[in-house]
């Protein structure tokens, strides 16, 4: 066994930060055992992206291009990618912890015989094995966990691990790997790709997010926090009480039954802090709250607080950040 590989998801011909993030765990593992990197770009008309991928830290690249990978579906990217893993028989397979890092990931340890250990953030090398840490328990507990079987598939959480700096210097080599795929073998179609509105910033990638809570009152109450969101190019938050008040919709939802985010800042207006919502935010470095209520529990876990209303309080921020001209 030896190598880590990397499965370098691709959307429309663009990387997403945290398959670099992945690519550079990828690299340390791969220094701290003396082995090298393999990265594996899977899609259509994709090639172009190996260099990058080279310059990130990638040893080699192995290139599978064929029209059945041009959208992402997990029967045929198994179908491509598991014969390759038994063949290089790699130590790890990483992949970045998205939702489709995470679908293929447990359709590769399905169809290897192995276990994959999701949403890593932490990783070394113990005794020539490698360990990772998790969150369980929507993240009261931390597991450090090793897989016995190889090739070990671990999927790296966004944000937690730094992004590589390129190097365009760097050397490695580029394969290109013939992929006998049969389109008509595969019971889904992708039909068509619906785009999140014009110019917002994901929730997974976003270094800042202004999130709302009930406090805001109605769903218009929400665009004094787009504005701030905008003035700090932030992505929008929520949390299921919003949600299920139907003023904003569920991609939006942090916590528990939405989504986990780990930006640097995160500003919770009229969000009062129950446990759920707070599952949600185990990455985050900074809480800012701002609620009405001195006693909410959001200010437990605030590194800063502004007990006021939302309504005056975040316009008047909005307004001192255009004044900077931030
Ligand atoms: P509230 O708890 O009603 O808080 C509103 C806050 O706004 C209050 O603190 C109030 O003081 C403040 N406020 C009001 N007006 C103003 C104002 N003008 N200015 C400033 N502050 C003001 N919740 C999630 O968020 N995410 C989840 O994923 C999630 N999953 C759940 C899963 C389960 C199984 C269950 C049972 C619950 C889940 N919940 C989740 C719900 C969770 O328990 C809370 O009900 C929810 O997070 C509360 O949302 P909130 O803070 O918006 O509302």
């Amino acid at each position: 066994m030896s190598g880590i590989w990397v499965w370098l998801e691709q959307f429309q011909g663009k990387i997403p930060s945290v398959a670099w993030e992945t690519l550079g765990v990828a690299r340390r593992l791969a220094d701290a055992q003396g082995t090298a990197v393999t990265a594996v770009l899977m899609g259509d008309g994709i090639a172009a992206l190996a260099e990058e991928a080279i310059a990130m830290g990638a040893d080699e690249v192995r290139v599978m291009e064929h029209a059945a990978l041009a959208d992402f579906r997990l029967e045929p990217y198994l179908a491509a990618f598991v014969p390759h893993i038994r063949e290089g028989a790699p130590q790890a397979v990483l992949l970045p912890s998205t939702a489709r890092g995470r679908e293929l990931a447990g359709g590769l340890a399905a169809e290897l015989g192995t276990a994959a250990l999701v949403d890593v953030i932490e990783v070394s090398v113990e005794d020539q094995r490698i360990t990772a840490v998790r969150p369980i328990y929507e993240g009261k507990l931390f597991a450090r966990t090793y897989v016995e079987r190889t090739p070990a598939i671990l999927t790296v959480r966004g944000r937690a691990f730094p992004r590589p700096d390129p190097d365009p210097n760097r050397k490695g080599e580029i394969r290109s790997v013939a992929v006998a795929l049969d389109p008509s073998a595969f019971p889904t179609q992708v039909l068509e790709w619906i785009q999140e509105a014009e110019g917002e910033i994901s929730l997974n990638e976003a270094r800042i997010v202004v999130g709302g809570g009930r406090g805001v009152g109605s769903p218009e109450g929400f665009e004094p926090l787009r504005e701030l969101a905008r003035a700090l190019g932030a992505a929008l938050g929520a949390t299921r009480a919003v949600v299920d008040a139907g003023w904003i919709p569920y991609k939006y939802q942090v916590g528990q039954t939405g989504k986990t985010i780990s930006p640097d800042l995160y500003i919770a207006c009229g969000v009062s802090g129950a446990i759920q919502h707070l599952s949600g935010l185990r990455g985050v470095k900074v809480i800012v709250a701002i609620n009405k209520d001195p006693e909410a529990p959001i200010f437990k876990v605030a590194r800063y607080g502004v007990v006021d209303d939302l309504f005056k309080i975040v316009p008047a921020l909005t307004a001192e950040l255009r004044r900077r001209g931030l």
